[in-house]
């Protein structure tokens, strides 16, 4: 996809706030840290639309980017923050779920992991929660420039394996320092979306 256009919408709080133009919806979620802003940037071309590093304590805010008139990249609140109360977290979960599960624009759930890293318990809770509600997904490991290129798949291997990945979803290695996977992620979405 050639981006002409990006351009931030909105922090929404609650559905009266989403967009009500139909546009697809592509959503990112992972861990606080992971890179979700990073990877918005890279992939438009833009050094800092998308805000790197946004302070933990914001679990209830769905933030839009237009890109385009063609989709709306919706970044989630990242999950597993410690610092996060537990009621917090339970608000983060029911709000992300009804998100989810019931937002019918939203067409492909980018789950973002940490190549570096073994998937943590709140990804793996995840990911089988997106399977359980039949979410599509494409995995996204994130990082990639920090583990040497011989270490790749050792990598990936053990995300899928801890994850139980399902085969059939897409995994496409990545890294916003470099712009690696950057055209395969592009081509993942146009196809799922339709474009
Ligand atoms: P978010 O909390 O998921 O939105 O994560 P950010 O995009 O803010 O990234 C968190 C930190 O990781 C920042 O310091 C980024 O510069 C760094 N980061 C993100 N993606 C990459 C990447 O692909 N490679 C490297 N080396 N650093 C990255």
């Amino acid at each position: 996809m050639k981006v002409n256009q990006a351009e931030f919408i909105i922090s929404a709080v609650g559905p009266s706030q989403y967009p009500v133009d139909a546009l697809p919806e592509i959503a990112l979620a992972g861990r606080s840290n992971v890179g979700k802003s990073s990877l918005i940037n890279r992939m438009i071309n833009r050094k800092n639309l998308a805000r790197t590093s946004s302070k933990p304590g914001k679990t209830q805010q769905l933030n839009y980017y237009r890109i385009n008139s063609d989709l709306y990249f919706v970044d989630l609140p990242g999950y597993g923050y410690a610092q996060v109360s537990k009621t917090e977290r339970e608000k983060w979960g029911k709000f992300i779920e009804q998100y989810l599960m019931h937002r019918e624009p939203m067409k492909l759930l980018l789950h973002m992991i940490d190549l570096r890293h073994p998937p943590s318990k709140d990804d793996q809770a995840m990911y089988a929660w997106l399977k359980h509600h039949g979410v599509p997904i494409c995995i996204v490991a994130t990082k990639a420039d920090k583990i040497p290129k011989g270490k790749w798949q050792k990598h990936i291997k053990i995300i899928k394996e801890t994850l139980q990945a399902d085969k059939s979803d897409p995994l496409v290695l990545f890294s916003s320092e470099t712009g690696m996977g950057k055209e395969e992620l592009w081509s993942v979405i146009e196809q799922r979306i339709g474009y």
